[in-house]
């Protein structure tokens, strides 16, 4: 294994699936659903196959989507990009972000990120001859039994100690995976001075921009004040039309950054998913009540895993969005999951893997559950936890 791919062996997502199967267990780790997305998406992209469609579309995305993410980020964020040239399909937010590092980066240029940190951020970081700088995020105290509802935290003095003539980039993530975090107006504000104040860039990966519950809202870093043209937002179809293994994403910016982006993907993927691409734009123009029913049915899930999961004993924090809960275990989180699904026949994900070396102990004992399952699925995890 190249040297800039030491210690980035095997996703955990990969490893936590795999012991899924293996056990027969319920798989609450990886975050995908298990039921279908709408049939208004379902169906454009089956009436696409066997069509010219199969074949490669254009290279920075077909204008039919390119056009609909226009019109998304508009219609949520009231900013304006042109669809030709600052908006470009991805295969993924994935490949957005590790295109946006190999764009972006040269070797030492240092990239600030909030910790726990996504694994790919970590990898793509490291592909581009970069170096991650973490600032962590805190969460609130849970007392066992107990569901928290109040936010992880982040310090302003931690992240402007981050800053130094190395860094290029702010890669910010909300909402967050895994903490669940949304960031609120004044921690974007902050975010946005320290960028500006030190002339970076940032890019904001906000794939669970949809997955939001009551009592928080998303706002995209682009939207504050000379934020827009030193940002690049990412986005992805997978959470918001629950299509994960359609790998559609796309990246929005000032046309100079998105080039930089292109440049990589040219040779990364060239193009790809032709067939899911038009179907992707035709769940971006649902209407809101679209979007908004996907947050609350979800939010109810939220809802009844962590109550179960409190019921379980367990020590739970309640996320404001996304896919996931985290629960404090009695030590290692790491030897936890491997040890969950024989034990009891459910699968989590450390949340530890999240962590830089250097702040190992901030997250040794935090662990991940998925709710993005059928109900009667949750039910039983929480019948396994409770047994
Ligand atoms: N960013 C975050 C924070 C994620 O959780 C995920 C995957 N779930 C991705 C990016 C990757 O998205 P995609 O599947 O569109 O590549
Ligand atoms: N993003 C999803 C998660 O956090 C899955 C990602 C993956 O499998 N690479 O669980």
């Amino acid at each position: 294994l190249a040297a800039r791919l030491q210690g980035f062996g095997t996703t955990v997502f990969a490893e936590m699936s795999a012991l899924a199967v293996a056990t027969g267990s319920v798989n609450l780790g990886q975050g995908f659903p298990d039921t279908p997305g709408p049939a208004e998406v379902l169906d454009v992209a089956r009436a696409a196959i066997g069509t010219p469609l199969d074949q490669y579309p254009p290279g920075p995305g077909l204008p039919v989507l390119r056009e609909a993410v226009s019109a998304h980020v508009q219609r949520f964020r009231g900013l304006a990009y042109d669809a030709d040239t600052e908006v470009l399909v991805t295969a993924g937010a994935t490949e957005a972000l590790a295109g946006a590092m190999l764009g972006l980066l040269d070797p030492g240029d240092e990239v600030v990120v909030l910790e726990p940190l996504y694994d790919s951020y970590a990898a793509g970081v490291a592909m581009a001859g970069g170096v991650v700088v973490p600032v962590p995020l805190r969460p609130p105290p849970a007392p066992p039994g107990e569901v928290s509802t109040a936010p992880w935290t982040l310090d302003p003095a931690e992240l402007r100690a981050a800053i130094t003539p190395r860094t290029k980039l702010v890669l910010l993530n909300t909402p967050h995976n895994p903490t669940g975090k949304v960031l609120d107006r004044a921690e974007l504000e902050l975010v946005a001075d320290v960028v500006r104040e030190h002339d970076l860039l940032a890019v904001t990966d906000e794939v669970y921009e949809h997955l939001v519950f009551a009592g928080a809202e998303h706002v995209s870093l682009a939207q504050l004040p000379g934020m827009r043209e030193r940002t690049l937002v990412v986005g992805s179809g997978g959470k918001t039309f629950s299509t994960t293994g359609w790998k559609v994403g796309w990246v929005c910016g000032p046309a100079e950054l998105v080039a930089c982006v292109r440049t990589a993907k040219q040779f990364l993927t060239y193009v790809n998913a032709g067939p899911f691409q038009p179907a992707v734009a035709a769940g971006l123009g649902l209407p809101d009540a679209y979007f908004a029913g996907i947050a609350a049915e979800l939010e109810g899930k939220r809802d009844r895993l962590v109550t179960g999961l409190a019921a379980a004993g367990l020590p739970v924090v309640s996320p404001q969005a996304t896919y996931f809960a985290t629960v404090r275990v009695d030590g290692d989180a790491l030897a936890f999951c491997r040890e969950l699904p024989h034990r009891v026949g459910v699968v989590a994900v450390p949340s530890s893997v999240f962590y830089t070396p250097q702040h190992a102990d901030l997250g040794r004992d935090l662990v991940r559950f998925a709710f993005c399952k059928r109900d009667e699925v949750l039910d039983e995890a929480v019948r396994r936890l409770t047994a």
